[in-house]
């Protein structure tokens, strides 16, 4: 995949334009990730969101992304955050 670098993680991550919010950008208003995972997973459902398994926004590794439910989503990035509590930035940036 073009604008995208290998990491030791196995993580693609987005060389490109960014979002604000850490997310990689198309340039043309896309989200990088939800592209990635429209060309190589399969297709986008309305309203699911593409979760980052490797909890990294800028990775658009089409292994690491999976689509789920906004529901599922939140209940994912809760168990992730009980498990690590550290300072493990997830994308959702969930305020307490
Ligand atoms: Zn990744
Ligand atoms: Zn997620």
């Amino acid at each position: 995949m073009m604008l995208s670098a290998l990491t030791a993680g196995g993580c693609r991550m987005w060389q490109a334009g960014f979002f604000t919010s850490g997310y990689g950008e198309m340039g043309d208003g896309r989200y990088a990730h939800r592209a990635a995972y429209e060309a190589f997973v399969g297709p986008l459902v309305a309203k699911m969101h593409i979760h980052h398994l490797c909890f990294n926004r800028g990775c658009v590794e089409p292994t690491h992304l999976v689509q789920l439910t906004p529901k599922a989503h939140g209940a994912a990035h809760r168990k992730a955050r009980l498990k690590e509590r550290r300072s493990v930035k997830t994308e959702l940036e969930v305020q307490w």
